[in-house]
Order: structure tokens, then sequence, then C-alpha cells
């Protein structure tokens, strides 16, 4: 039997204002070639400036993969002809990167965990982007020179499930740490995915192949599935020496398959040297001061939700999924008298089946405060579960309405007041002296006969924990 071996190679495109090696602005929707000048159009004579705030972004990424931080690191060139590089080639970091040696921990289902180690982060520029139409192509050079942080894993993954868990914490951290959108459909999260397959037990490493920018979590495990499959069968036909060689393939999703892009006959010599118009990049003790001081991170936060609010793994792990939902959750907690239970149930599951399409908890109408408030409601017993779904639909589609304005608007108020609920109670006793009779001599079924009556008589709007509790008293 086969082990499966893999390697991931992530181009996260950082959120900068300005462009790596010169001053134009990073952002998306300008007009072609508009955010350009001599040093990213790579004219004679324009030279590169490092940017700043790119070496602090990979600090921080670096301390959050727990990695080495170099103090010096320096950049080459890889030599390349295409035509969205006007440079004719690419400013990386090869021989010393300015983070090696991280490691990133993967949890799985029934509580287990595994650690894989990240060879190295490193510095480059993007390319712009070439614009196929009809019988015309176009280059679009807006997005040349943008920085990137490129993060090569080990090959530790041995199968599709841990490549997608190491993803996606990557991909959380990412964000948690602010430094880049981690956009998959947008580009700014790239794939490469290295496969190989071993017999099982073999230390040694088989031929890998390389699938390249494949733009989701679904399509990347779908890749790995098939490419695994591909290579088995070869193995198992006697056909893995001719049929398996090192090459870059891509992922069809129609035809469902992957096929190769280029191999080791048509691979580039990249020439790569020493790049001669850059400094050596150098991290001083201030920037390490600041910079290895990030926030807290997808785990610690867990942890933290766990002991904090007395949340158990499962939800723990669900709110801090996502830097959005684990702020959206604090600050519904913020709102005084708000239980975690319940502010964590209306956060997972009520809100997000509300939010369609491209509404999410960033731009969903109902924000933290409302929705925390709207907990509260629940929480202090205003309102019943039941009839807080009725005021949430509402509120989603009136977003400048607030929460007691939609309750009393709907007449949904509960009577928590059991003086009230009390006299209810009396009124559905006496009325039905018979089935008292029958409950007493051991009928105790007949109990949700009472709750129900008292609830019909309030409208729905008496507490049915209220209504159970003076039931229980009086008829006992
Ligand atoms: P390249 O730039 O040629 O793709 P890198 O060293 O940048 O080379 O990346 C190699 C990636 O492939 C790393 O993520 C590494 O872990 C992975 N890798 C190397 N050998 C294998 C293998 N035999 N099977 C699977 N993945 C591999
Ligand atoms: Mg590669
Ligand atoms: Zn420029």
């Amino acid at each position: 039997m086969f082990e499966v071996v893999i390697g991931l190679e992530v181009h996260v495109q950082l959120n900068t204002k300005s462009k790596l090696f010169c001053s134009c602005a990073t952002s998306f929707n300008h007009k072609q070639n508009s955010n350009t000048c001599p040093t990213c159009l790579a004219l004679p004579g324009a030279l590169p400036v490092l940017n700043k705030e790119v070496v602090h972004k990979s600090i921080m990424l670096g301390t959050a993969l727990d990695a080495t931080v170099n103090r010096v690191s320096y950049f080459d060139r890889k030599s390349y002809f295409y035509p969205d590089s006007p440079s004719a080639y690419q400013i990386t970091q090869l021989y010393t990167p300015i983070v090696e040696h991280g490691k990133l921990q993967i949890d799985f289902e029934d509580g287990s965990n595994k650690t894989i180690r990240i060879n190295r982060a490193h510095i480059e520029a993007d390319a712009g982007k070439n614009i196929h139409d009809g019988d015309i192509s176009k280059v679009d050079l807006n997005r040349a020179g943008t920085p990137l942080l490129e993060i090569v894993s080990e090959p530790d993954m041995s199968s599709a499930e841990e490549a997608i868990l190491y993803l996606k914490k990557l991909h959380s951290i990412i964000r948690y740490l602010d430094i880049g959108d981690a956009n998959m459909q947008e580009g700014s999260f790239r794939v490469d995915v290295n496969v190989s397959i071993r017999p099982k037990g073999e230390e040694k490493l088989y031929t890998r192949v390389e699938i390249k920018n494949i733009n989701s979590f679904r399509f990347i495990q779908r890749a790995i599935e098939l490419e695994v499959a591909r290579q088995s069968e070869a193995w198992e036909d006697g056909l893995y020496e001719q049929e398996i060689c090192q090459e870059t393939r891509l992922f069809d999703q129609v035809k469902q398959e992957t096929r190769s892009m280029r191999g080791k006959e048509e691979a580039a010599d990249y020439r790569y040297f020493p790049e001669p118009d850059l400094l050596k990049c150098v991290v001083t003790d201030a920037m390490m001061e600041k910079y290895t001081k990030i926030p807290e991170l997808p785990d610690a936060k867990k942890e933290r939700f766990i002991s904090e609010y007395s949340m158990n793994e499962y939800n723990a792990a669900v709110i801090t999924s996502s830097v959005e939902m684990a702020n959206f959750f604090e600050t519904m907690m913020r709102q005084e008298g708000v239980s975690a239970k319940t502010a964590t149930t209306w956060l997972s599951v009520e809100l997000p089946s509300r939010l369609k399409g491209e509404v999410n908890l960033i731009n969903s109408p109902v924000d933290a405060n409302k929705l925390g408030f709207l907990v509260k409601r629940i929480d202090d017993k205003s309102i019943s579960g039941k009839a807080a779904k009725e005021v949430l639909d509402y509120l989603m589609e009136n977003a400048d309405t607030d929460v007691d304005e939609t309750i009393e608007k709907l007449g949904l108020k509960q009577v928590t007041d059991s003086g009230a609920i009390e006299a209810m109670c009396d009124e559905i006793i006496n009325a039905n002296s018979e089935k008292v009779e029958q409950f007493k001599g051991g009928k105790e079924k007949l109990f949700g006969f009472f709750v129900g009556q008292v609830m019909k008589a309030s409208k729905g709007s008496a507490n049915p924990q209220t209504v159970n509790e003076i039931l229980k008293s009086k008829l006992s």
C-alpha cells in the first residue's frame, strides 16, 4: 500500500498600501496599467527600494509560525521571460530567505494533532496579468511588483485532509495577523500542491508532481485525490517509471483530471544570481521588538474561549475559525447579561443561516452590537427563543430598527411577571378540575396539557420556564 506525500507552496499577497519596490498603489480595480512607474515597468535606470512594511509583516508571520526571522536576508534574481514581467526576471529570495524553520499545528476532529514543518517564507514580487480576449492578448501591469510572501512547507502532509487543514490554519493566521486579505478567488492566497506517493514504510521521497494555482479548498482536495489515484494506478500497472515524471500539471475542474502543463524538458533555467540592485535586508532590534508582538492567534484564542466562556472544544473551534467571527463574538459578549452559550448559538447558527450571497459577518445588516442585544433579551427572558427568530428575521430586512422597537412592534414581549402568570395558571387549573384530579391520581402526562393551555391563554407570551415552575408547585 501507498503513503501519500504532500508539500505546499502558498503565495500570500501582502496588504501593504504600496508595492514591494516602488511607491505605486497596490489597490485593485484601478484602470489598467495606471498603478505603474518606471520601477515596476522595469524601465532602464530605475532602481528598486525595499518597502519596510513588507519586512514588518514578514516578521509577524515568522513569529506566528514559530520560525527563525533572519536578521539579514538577501534578494536574488530569477530569470524568465513572459509578457507579464517587463524586467524578464523576478526578484525573490532563494539562498537566504527572511523566514526559515517554522512550524504549524493542525488539529484533527478526534482531538489529536500533527505538526507540519515549514521550510521557509520568502519575499518576492508578483507579476502582472495577461488578459486573453479572443484573438488578442493584453497585459495589465497594475499587479506587477505587488509584494508576496511565499510560504513553503516540508513534505509533511500525508492526505488531502491534512493539506486542507494546513491551508485553512495558515489562511486563518494570515487573517488574524491582518497581513493579507487571503482571498482565494481574487488570487491573494494562491496554492501550489506538490504530490507524490511511496510504498508505506519507506523514507525516501519519490517523484513529485506540482499542481498549480487551484483557487478553492474544495478543488485542492479534489486535485490531490485525482493525482494520488493517477500515481497509484500507474504504480499498480507497473507503469510508474514511464508515466510519472517531475512536471507541472494543472487541475481541470470540468474534466475532473490533472494534466501536464509543462514537463521537465520545458522547465526553465532560471539562472538565479544575487540581485545587484538591492541592499541586503536587515531586520533591526527595534523592528524585532515591535513586530514580534502579534495579535492573539486562533489556537490561543480557542483555549481562552474554552476557559473564559466555558465553551466546549467544538464551539470554540467554530467561533475562532475566523477572526471576523471571533471578534463578532467578543463584541456581543461586551453587552451586559449575555450568556456565551446563547451568543454562540445565535452567532454560529441563526445569523449565518440568514446571511445569503455576498452578505457576510462584516457587512451583515445585524451587527455584533445588535445581535448581542437580541441575545441579551433572550437571556433576560424578555422574549422567547422562538420569538427572537422572528425579531431577527425582521431586523435582517429592516437594518435601521433596533431590537426593543422590533419586539414592541411585533408584540413579542414575553410575560415574566410571575403574578400575571400565576393568575393564568389558577384560571386554567380551576377550569379543568377533572384533569387536575387525574393528574394528582398519577396521570403525569397531563402536565404538558396544563403548560400548553397556559401558553395558549397567554398567546405564547408567557415565559415557559416560569409557567413550568408555577404549575409544578400548584399541582403538587
Ligand atoms: P520549486 O520552486 O521547484 O517548486 P520548492 O523547493 O520551492 O521547489 O518547493 C518544493 C515543494 O515541494 C515543497 O513544499 C516541498 O515540501 C515539496 N516536495 C518536495 N519533494 C516532494 C515530494 N517528493 N513529494 C511531495 N512534495 C514534495
Ligand atoms: Mg514550486
Ligand atoms: Zn511602480
